[in-house]
């Protein structure tokens, strides 16, 4: 193999670092493999053809533009990962452990691509949350909204995952709308630049969105201003250095930190040998200490069991991780890889030093057996376990993450002492509990929500589904309060909207409708040139009107409704009964009936552009209804994002009003319209 040479790719041309290299090494067999950068590239010239050509060409595209260009680089990417996965294994990665990496870190590109299609507009604002009625009258109102920043994003990743990591933060910061500079961990650089070549030549992304440092920052950190912002994946630590930059507090530039975590597991106090639960969480620890071999920021680090249970524990535990065989993580029999280097060895293996002090290791240690050849120059640990008899007096262990497989079991006495142990990591990312009972979770959430970032629950009836405690999902936030870092990624949406501002519009409704690309209530109305049902989604306009001819509610009608829908609720049926209710008058229409004649209304039904109504929401019934009332519909177009190139969604604003011009009922109706 020849030897590989880690460039930066710097306004538009890949650089070979000129200053310093350092040799790269195969983690499993200690062979040098190629060299990176030691020094900075010109980060400078990076900063500035982000601001002019990346940044301006992202923002120019819409939400949908950009998660559309998502979904081809996801593509392209899943079309060519073959390549990563044969360059994967020399950090020291199983072909499992690379899937999560890379086809993980693929997946998650694609769920922003989908959840930006779905959940943000095909416009350049995004509307956060729904209007604020700020006047009596309706005449000046609120409406948040989020808009990309307009400097650069640096994003700092660890050498634990360099394809996800890359990917996770690329995927929001791109659909955001912001440019991103990408500096990987050194130690697994390489792997992290062939993704990054197949991005550029992906071609989906603009010149300027994307570039990457093989080596240092140089003065970057100290040049950014407030529009920026900084991603960092790593040790508390190097985040504690890093975020105390001086220019970075000056410029309050945003700096999210994602850092290491004493993340525990707890087995309810419920579960007895034997239990499906039991294995279960047997499972899942061996799962947590072997997979990357333990280098996972959400790996459990503290195993939390029921006093009774300990020896069973270490027993069990000690039986499947001895079953583990560790060696060339080519090999199909081998479920455990090295650790990434020769330097991540050093630090494992001085935690479990400080470990000895406080627990017993009951397996595992530094020269394990290994499987395959010319492996003397690998970074191996085995897998480990201590196993700590008080919990409550040890520190290392609550404070010291060893970033490898190894992990300590620990007896608690009852759910308070558990949530106790568990929060004692000052901040987690994940805690999970295998349990099935409902009690015993309510307390956990009561007890320990508040110290982390996520908590997962499982036992024999999710265990099939369930997605693992170490998985970060891109659904679901990501990332853990104090000692693990803070901040937040991924949870959908909410990831984007770091690479966004928030700002509070305020004013009359007419001028933020325009501002947001929807129509707001209140703002002007107008009637279409035809009824809206024969207007294709091209032609209907924002706020564009139908306002119904009078229907009267009768009597006859509210009886004629409870008797055919079988809804005889005696608001409908018992005017005595009715009277009684602080709600009514007396006999009032079904809120559905209303919903029915509504559609009755405003539905113009011979076949037409309108192809679907595929939901309806915010539903709200303001005045109850006594028959005799005439009620009128008032349908208006409030919003349009085109969904393929054959039909786009309308929102309307649908309100029913009565002959005094109150408001009866109010909901959002969504329907398909061709295009
Ligand atoms: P690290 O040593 O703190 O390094 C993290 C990143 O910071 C690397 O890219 C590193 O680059 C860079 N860096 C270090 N000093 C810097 C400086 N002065 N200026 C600019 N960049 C600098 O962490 P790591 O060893 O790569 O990763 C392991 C740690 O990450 C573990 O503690 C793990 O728990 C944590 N982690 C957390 C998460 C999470 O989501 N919370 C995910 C994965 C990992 P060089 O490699 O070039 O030094």
């Amino acid at each position: 193999m020849s030897l590989m040479q880690v460039q930066s790719f710097v306004a538009g041309n890949w650089v070979t670092p000129s200053d310093g290299l350092a040799p790269l090494h195969s983690a499993f067999t200690g062979e040098v493999i190629g060299h990176t950068g030691t020094g900075a590239p010109d980060v400078m010239a990076m900063y500035r053809h982000a601001l002019a050509h990346g940044g301006p060409a992202l923002r120019a595209m819409s939400f949908h533009d950009r998660a559309r260009m998502l979904k081809a680089l996801a593509q392209y990417l899943s079309d060519r990962k073959a390549e990563l996965y044969e360059l994967s294994y020399l950090t020291g990665a199983t072909k499992s452990d690379s899937w999560i990496d890379i086809d993980g870190g693929i997946g998650t590109m694609f769920v922003f691509a989908s959840k930006g299609r779905r959940e943000m507009p095909d416009s350049h604002v995004y509307l956060d949350g729904d209007v604020e009625m700020l006047s009596r009258g309706g005449s000046f109102v609120g409406q948040h909204v989020c808009t990309p920043l307009q400097g650069v994003a640096v994003h700092i990743n660890a050498f634990n995952f360099p394809v996800w990591g890359m990917l996770e933060k690329l995927a929001p910061t791109l659909l955001a709308g912001m440019p991103a500079i990408v500096k990987p961990a050194t130690v697994t650089g390489y792997l992290a630049e062939a993704a990054f070549r197949m991005i550029l030549e992906s071609g989906c992304l603009p010149d300027g969105a994307v570039q990457f440092v093989s080596g240092r920052l140089g003065p970057l950190l100290d040049e950014l201003g407030p529009q920026d912002a900084v991603s960092f994946t790593g040790s508390a630590d190097t985040a504690l250095a890093l975020r105390g930059t001086s220019n970075l507090l000056r410029n309050s530039v945003r700096f999210a930190a994602e850092q290491d975590s004493l993340n525990a597991t707890i087995l309810g106090d419920d579960v007895a040998v034997g239990d499906p639960e039991f294995d279960l969480f047997v499972k899942e620890v061996v799962t947590e200490i072997t997979v990357k071999a333990g280098q996972k920021c959400t790996a459990v680090r503290r195993i939390l069991v029921p006093e009774a249970l300990r020896g069973a524990m270490a027993e069990a535990l000690s039986a499947r991780l001895a079953e583990v065989t560790l060696g060339d993580p080519r090999l199909k029999e081998v479920g455990m890889g090295a650790l990434a280097g020769a330097g991540q060895k050093r630090d494992v293996l001085g935690a479990c030093a400080l470990f000895a002090d406080e627990a017993r290791c009951i397996i595992g240690g530094e020269a394990p057996e290994l499987t395959g050849e010319n492996l003397d120059g690998g970074a191996w640990v085995a897998p480990t376990i201590f196993d700590c008899a008080d919990p409550d007096a040890a520190t290392h262990l609550h404070e010291k993450e060893a970033f490898g497989p190894v992990a300590c079991l620990m007896p608690y006495r009852d759910a308070g002492h558990a949530a106790v142990l568990a929060n004692r990591g000052g901040g987690a990312l994940v805690t999970s509990v295998v349990t099935r009972d409902p009690a015993l979770a309510q307390r956990i959430v009561a007890a320990s929500a508040s110290h982390h970032g996520r908590l997962y629950f499982n036992n024999r009836d999710s265990m099939a589904e369930a997605t693992g405690h170490g998985a970060p999902l891109p659904h679901m936030v990501h990332g853990g309060p104090g000692r693990a870092g803070g901040s937040e990624e991924l949870g959908g949406i909410r990831a984007v909207k770091h690479y966004m501002q928030r700002t509070a519009l305020q004013g009359p409704p007419a001028l933020l409708s325009a501002a947001g690309e929807t129509w707001l209530a209140g703002s002007p109305t107008h009637e279409g040139p035809a009824h809206p049902f024969r207007r294709r989604f091209g032609d209907l306009a924002l706020g564009e009107t139908l306002v119904t001819a009078p229907r009267r509610v009768t009597a006859a009608d509210i009886a004629h409704f409870a008797e055919f829908t079988g809804d005889g609720f005696y608001a409908h049926t018992d005017a005595e009964a009715a009277a009684e209710n602080p709600f009514f008058p007396g006999i009032v229409a079904h809120g559905y009936l209303l919903l029915s004649f509504a559609a009755g209304m405003f539905v113009d039904p011979a076949p037409g552009p309108v192809l679907a109504n595929t939901g309806l929401n915010g539903l709200t019934f303001e005045k109850p209804v006594t028959p005799g009332t005439d009620i009128t519909v008032h349908l208006t177009v409030k919003r349009k994002t085109r969904r393929t190139d054959e039909y786009g969604e309308v929102r309307w604003h649908v309100e029913l009003r009565d002959h005094e011009d109150d408001l009866v009922a109010r909901y959002e109706l969504l329907t398909m319209v061709a295009i």
